[in-house]
């Protein structure tokens, strides 16, 4: 398999590739240059297989330049840092299917492609002995995810940039309790939109870039949307077994369209009839909702809620979507990106809506909603959602019909603890992993919000 743009001006390249760029050079994002559709057989073969067969079957046809031996090494290494066998197990709650995405090191979803991505990245730099220094700013679980991606890794360094005591005590904790040598945490004097600012002129300034190899794992990387596929296909294998039924609803909480265009594209691997319908579960940042229910893609103010791993508004992954919505036509999608970026508005055509309307049905859930809907779910079910897989239930729950229902648990309550409680009108109790955090020893830096202090910073640790 190679790779092409959705703007159409890079030429071909391979997976491997892929895994160290973020942006095509055009601008555009990466894309495989085709979907594969499975026949019957390939989708009787690929029920049988646990999470890590799965992976490299699924892996297999998107990567031809790794060998097969090292590809399920690196998964069966990436997935040794999840806390259950099954990876991401299935619960049944009330008439809910919840598939818990957070069993990794960080109690969120972003662990399951960071461990696969930190792995396979080690892996590439040891073949070519180059040495990489990752950089990024985060207001929560990106940060964390990335570190324990890349925690005692050779030939990588990473610099995470969070605001001072802005940030969660638990999503703090989860960055600076990691002492490992290759981790920096930059603790920066000011808000998160002062670290992204930091991160943004560092990697405009292409001396200092190449100088130190600056590297992002941001959402648009591809190699994380492969790993998050597997879990679609996962779900669906079991949830149709146990209902005994072809069609199932998958309904995924929403930020930057990396998730639900994982799960997108499996739905076109595995067939439209199979995934009936993807729910996009939105906050309040409703820019998508407004896109699948109205054919309004404008851009508004960030809103800041009790769901902040969704608090966006340009989707980053958006782009990838168009390309397939306008039938892999990259001039089409160039000339409308484009125009987006100049007018920060799109709308689309009633026929558009309901080509849209096809693949996904959507709903915006407010802070109230999502308060409610954890307390109504715990008093009917005894499950606790955290604010996140609260937005993708209550949205999921508006559409399900009489479809066996999907909803991804994108992080565990424990990470939101003062929401859920407030929600719960009691304290939740916190597992033991993250308990431990708050006696264990920190590992941060102070710096001002300052390009030139963290410039200087970056320079005297980098490898
Ligand atoms: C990142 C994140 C999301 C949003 O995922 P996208 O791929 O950006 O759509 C949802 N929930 C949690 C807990 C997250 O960390």
């Amino acid at each position: 398999m190679q790779y092409i743009s959705t703007r159409g001006g890079m030429s071909k390249i391979n997976f491997k590739d892929t895994v160290f760029e973020g942006l095509a050079p055009d601008g555009g994002l990466i894309v495989p240059e085709r979907i594969p559709e499975l026949s019957e057989k390939e989708i009787k073969e690929l029920r049988k297989l646990n999470y890590q067969e799965l992976a490299l079957k699924i892996f297999k046809y998107f990567v031809s330049d790794i060998k097969e031996e090292e590809l399920k090494e690196i998964i069966e290494k990436a997935y040794k840092t999840f806390r259950v066998k099954e990876i991401t197990p299935i619960v049944k709650a009330g008439n809910v299917y919840i598939l818990e995405l957070f069993h990794g090191p960080t109690w969120a979803f972003k662990d399951i492609a960071l461990q696969f991505l930190g792995v396979l990245l080690e892996k590439l730099l040891l073949e070519t002995n180059k040495k990489i220094n990752i950089i990024g700013a985060t207001s929560g679980d990106t940060g964390s995810a990335a570190i324990y991606g890349v925690r005692g890794k050779k030939n990588i360094a990473i610099f995470i940039l969070h605001p001072y005591k802005k940030i969660s005590e638990i999503q703090a904790l989860m960055m600076t309790t990691v002492t490992d040598s290759n981790v920096y945490n930059l603790a920066i004097e000011g808000t998160f939109d002062d670290c992204q600012a930091i991160v943004k002129t560092l990697f405009v300034d292409l001396e200092f870039k190449r100088k130190y190899r600056l590297t992002t794992v941001n959402s648009i990387n591809w190699a994380r949307i492969m790993a998050q596929m597997i879990y679609y296909f996962w779900s669906y294998f079991r949830v149709s077994e146990i209902e005994n039924c072809e069609s199932v609803r998958i309904s995924v909480p929403t930020g930057n369209f990396g998730n639900i265009f994982a799960g997108y594209l499996v739905r076109k691997m595995l067939g439209k009839k199979r995934i009936e319908r993807l729910i996009l579960a939105t906050n309040e940042n409703d820019i998508l909702c407004r896109f699948v229910n109205n054919g309004d893609y404008s851009l508004k103010e960030v809103k800041s809620t009790i769901s902040p791993s969704m608090d966006i508004q340009v989707a980053s992954n958006f782009e990838r979507y168009l390309y397939y919505f306008y039938k892999e036509d990259a001039q089409k999608t160039k000339k409308i990106m484009e125009r987006f970026a100049k007018e920060k508005v799109l709308k689309f055509t009633k026929n558009e809506i309901k080509e849209i309307q096809e693949d996904f049905f959507s709903a915006s859930v407010n802070q109230e909603e999502i308060l409610k809907t954890i307390k109504d779910f715990y008093k009917k079910t005894g499950y606790i959602l955290d604010p996140h897989t609260a937005v993708g239930v209550r949205a999921g729950l508006k559409f399900k019909k009489n479809y066996p229902l999907i909803c991804l648990a994108t992080a565990h309550p424990a990470k939101f603890p003062d929401t859920v409680s407030e929600a719960l009108g009691f304290s939740i109790k916190l597992p033991k992993e993250i308990e431990r955090l708050y006696n264990l020893p920190q590992n941060f830096e102070i710096l001002p919000a300052d390009v030139e202090k963290t410039k200087t910073f970056i320079s005297q640790k980098a490898i």
